[in-house]
């Protein structure tokens, strides 16, 4: 677990168009969020999430230039929303991401989770911008169960209200099933492609973070805090920077 704290000079612009009264823009370097919600809690998740990008710049070590296309997220009022917004309309489902040409676009359901183990929108989102991240700053080929514990170790963060940040809190909505589900055999999770992992897939993405946690706690060093294995292959594209990267999130 890593205990982060630095100053952050967001400059928001919320704005509010009169024919959609209800609709709020916050934007920053990176991201224009936009919800129907309070402009409060606007700002805060942008602030928020402008610092989540500020982590993992920190943690990977990366200090190039943002990407000029900014990624765009709505944040909406219920799952529902979210369901109806999505194109196949699952339910159950707390926030998605898509990737095109012209960026990424998120949308989640505003409401932070209430009770321990429940996985919110805004978690979901930190978990699919890991992905966005890895894809436009460090585009190498990983291990499935890699890609998705890194994300699932680092949408864990927590930002407190004395300024600290905590890194790699305990996925409280994986534990059902990394306790319950039937066991992955390491074997088969350290080579799952993806499709593989259907019918476990819970348990691949509890046993994904499990094993990532474990991985950085028990080797103690900066750079295993790193989102990229010192053996990684660079690749020509990525799933999230393409247009055929339209990926369901969780
Ligand atoms: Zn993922």
């Amino acid at each position: 677990m890593r205990k982060a704290c630095f100053l952050s000079s967001l400059a928001l612009l919320v704005l509010s168009t009169p024919a959609l009264a209800t609709w709020r823009e916050a934007s920053t370097e990176k991201f224009i969020v936009y919800s129907d919600g309070s402009e409060k809690d606007l700002v805060e998740f942008t602030e928020r999430v402008d610092k989540f990008d500020q982590v993992l710049r920190v943690i990977t070590g990366f200090k190039g230039e943002p990407s000029p296309v900014k990624v765009r997220i709505y944040l909406v009022d219920k799952e529902q929303t979210v369901r109806e917004l999505y194109p196949w309309h699952i339910p159950n489902i707390a926030g998605f991401y898509h990737a095109s040409i012209s960026g990424g676009i998120g949308v989640a359901e505003r409401t932070r989770a209430f009770r321990a183990g429940q996985l919110d929108g805004e978690t979901v989102l930190c978990h699919e911008y890991v992905h966005h991240f890895m894809a436009q700053y460090f585009p190498y080929v990983y291990p499935h169960w890699y890609q998705e514990g890194v994300a699932e170790l680092f949408a864990n963060t927590e930002f407190l209200k004395n300024g600290h940040i905590r890194v790699g809190v305990s996925a409280k909505y994986r534990m059902w099933d990394l306790f319950n589900s039937a066991w992955i055999g390491t074997g088969r999770l350290m080579q799952d492609t993806g499709e593989s992992s259907g019918p476990n897939l819970e348990a691949f993405y509890a046993q994904s973070w499990a094993t990532r946690t474990l991985v950085l706690r028990e080797s103690g060093a900066r750079s295993a805090a790193s989102a990229v294995p010192a053996d990684a292959q660079p690749r020509g594209g990525s799933r999230y920077g393409t247009a055929e990267g339209l990926r369901l999130n969780r």
